[in-house]
């Protein structure tokens, strides 16, 4: 399928690696020329190298922290007429909620409720103005469905949420498209890290951690970030300016549910 977007121009925040790196190398493969960012320099341009040598798109590379008010700036500074803005960031650490205290607090809101909404918010005169824009925001799954240990991002994330439904309804007449995109667990260095704090919490090897959560899903096995990154495509291309303020979710059949 043509996806309509050959010759836009992409941020995809937080894409050396996982989710957002899958997101844009499926992004170039539609031919959309990418802004990338993350704060090693070194595995950014390694992507950014791979999606040029593959897809033959611009992209240019941004190390900084996407969630200081700086590093936002000079994202948008390098691609100040974005058409597509995916939204993403590190979540924050697994925990109890007698861990976390107001300095945990505000790096959670910083980092997965804040940074999106203010790149949004930016990004948004220019899509509205050029009547055409995409903003797809990785969230989680933990937002239909709370996962305990992660109760920083099932809270910051559903902020979140709630902003995108709103305003989603508010700028879909200017041809600005803004939905959410769920995952569930995928094989990315994050879910590395969490299967390495189950095997901790529960004695067990991180194989078997792995196997556990594995065994657990309907699928048997962790997403693959490319699938991830071509819904996301789908949700950045031509075909969606009937889909507003969704929010669609990519977890292996793990939320238990007959509709919504
Ligand atoms: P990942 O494999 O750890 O990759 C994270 C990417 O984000 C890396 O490129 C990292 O590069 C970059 N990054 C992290 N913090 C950043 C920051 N402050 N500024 C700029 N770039 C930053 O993670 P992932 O699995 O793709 O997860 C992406 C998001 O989806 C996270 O918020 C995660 O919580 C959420 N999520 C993931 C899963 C899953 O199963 N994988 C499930 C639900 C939700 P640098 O470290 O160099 O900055």
């Amino acid at each position: 399928m043509d996806l309509g977007i050959k010759g836009r121009k992409a941020i995809v925040c937080a894409s050396s690696k996982g989710l957002g790196r899958g997101c844009a190398i499926k992004l170039a493969e539609a031919g959309v020329d990418l802004t990338l960012n993350a704060r090693s320099a070194g595995p950014l341009e390694e992507t950014a190298q791979y999606i040029r040598d593959t897809f033959g798109v611009n992209v240019q590379t941004v190390a900084v922290d996407i969630t200081t008010e700086e590093g936002r700036n000079k994202v948008l500074e390098a691609c100040p007429d974005a058409d597509i803005l995916v939204n993403n960031a590190g979540g924050p650490p697994p925990g109890v909620w007698s861990d976390w205290g107001q300095d945990e607090w505000q790096a959670a809101i910083q980092s997965n409720m804040l940074t999106p909404i203010l790149l949004a918010t930016a990004v948004l005169p220019g899509m509205i103005s050029r009547k055409w824009g995409r903003i797809v925001n990785i969230t989680s799954g933990s937002v239909k469905s709370p996962i305990a240990q992660l109760g920083l991002s099932n809270a910051a994330r559903a902020g979140l949420t709630g902003f995108v439904a709103g305003t989603a309804r508010q700028v879909a007449k200017d041809g600005v498209v803004m939905n959410n995109l769920l995952p569930g667990q995928h094989d990315t260095d994050r879910i590395g890290a969490l299967m390495g704090n189950r095997a901790k919490t529960e004695n067990i090897t991180l194989d078997e951690a792995r196997t556990r959560a594995q065994a657990a899903l309907p699928t048997g096995k962790f997403g693959d970030p490319l699938d991830f990154g071509a819904t996301c495509a789908f949700m950045c291309s031509e075909h969606v300016r009937f889909m507003i303020g969704q929010n669609v979710l990519l977890d292996g059949g793990a939320f238990n549910s007959t509709m919504g």
